[in-house]
């Protein structure tokens, strides 16, 4: 999700200062709420890895959670798409900090005002078109991309030996997905390329989403089947000639997806979801 959805920063204080949580994933790998998109933090032996460092201003409130279980120096950073509240505190790391992104979502943060001029040390200083891997032993972190839904630069990280993934907002948590197609999403591709992830991750039992809970690997096969299903019904709705507004004013979250969210407001809310999605189909 990007920003301005999340306003409201702080520990709910106004004026206080921002305050994250930490929970533990596995040995070595925690989740550090609050600020914007969920924040990785794997304690590796060459120091602190970070995945998306929230909204600007959350770089404190980010390392005072990892200096309660590490006095390790964060290493590196890895952004999982190009969105503020995932790539926001980058600078408070400082220039050193090794940084690590798909190539496509570098090409998109340098459009960013906060990327340019000094902004742009904090830029991804390495990336990645496929697959990379990074590290080995316990340590070993592998990225891959399998292409486009959120954004068109959208990173999966598998931290190998805790066996958990950290998804971004690929799968942000169980609701209508946002689609930022100024930045290469696509909701006709989103579940195709969450069923690609499925089907391409290995060996992990744990998802840290972009800014839900904890999920299993049967989740996200659920939630590529609800993107897929969505879009057949868009489909469907274009076959029977309905525009996208009388669509998207009759749909209804399947009853076997009880629970699920129709997403937030941000790029044109639901019928932008559905408007997108015609617009991509009207193309084919
Ligand atoms: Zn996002």
């Amino acid at each position: 999700m990007a920003a301005s959805a999340f306003q409201a920063p702080g520990g709910g204080r106004q004026g206080g200062p921002n305050v994250a949580q930490i929970e533990k994933v596995k040995d070595n790998l925690y989740m550090i709420t609050g600020g914007g998109g969920n924040t990785a933090a794997f304690i590796t032996d060459g120091g602190v890895v970070i995945v998306d460092t929230k909204l600007a201003n959350w770089g404190q409130a980010i390392l005072d959670k990892v200096r309660t279980v590490s006095d390790k120096p964060v290493s590196m950073i890895i952004n999982t798409h190009t969105h503020p509240d995932h790539t926001g505190s980058n600078e408070f790391f400082g220039p050193s900090v090794d940084i690590v992104a798909h190539e496509n979502t570098k090409m998109y943060m340098q459009n960013m005002d906060a990327f340019k001029g000094a902004g742009a040390r904090f830029l991804p200083k390495r990336t990645f078109k496929d697959t990379m891997k990074i590290g080995s032993g316990k340590d070993e972190i592998d990225l891959y991309y399998f292409g486009r839904a959120h954004t068109g630069g959208d990173a999966w990280v598998l931290f190998k030996t805790p066996r958990v993934v950290h998804a971004g907002d690929a799968f942000a948590g169980k609701a209508i997905p946002l689609v930022d197609t100024g930045n290469g999403g696509s909701m006709v591709d989103y579940g195709k390329t969450l069923a690609k992830a499925f089907g391409g991750l290995k060996d992990y039992d744990t998802i840290i989403t972009g800014h839900s809970t904890l999920m299993k690997p049967a989740d996200l096969k659920e939630y590529a089947d609800f993107n897929n299903d969505f879009v057949a019904w868009v489909q469907s709705e274009m076959k029977a000639g309905k525009t996208a507004d009388q669509a998207a004013g009759e749909y209804k979250i399947p009853e076997k997806y009880k629970g699920y969210g129709m997403g937030g407001d941000l790029f044109g809310g639901f019928k932008g979801r559905v408007s997108t999605a015609y617009a991509e189909l009207g193309k084919k």
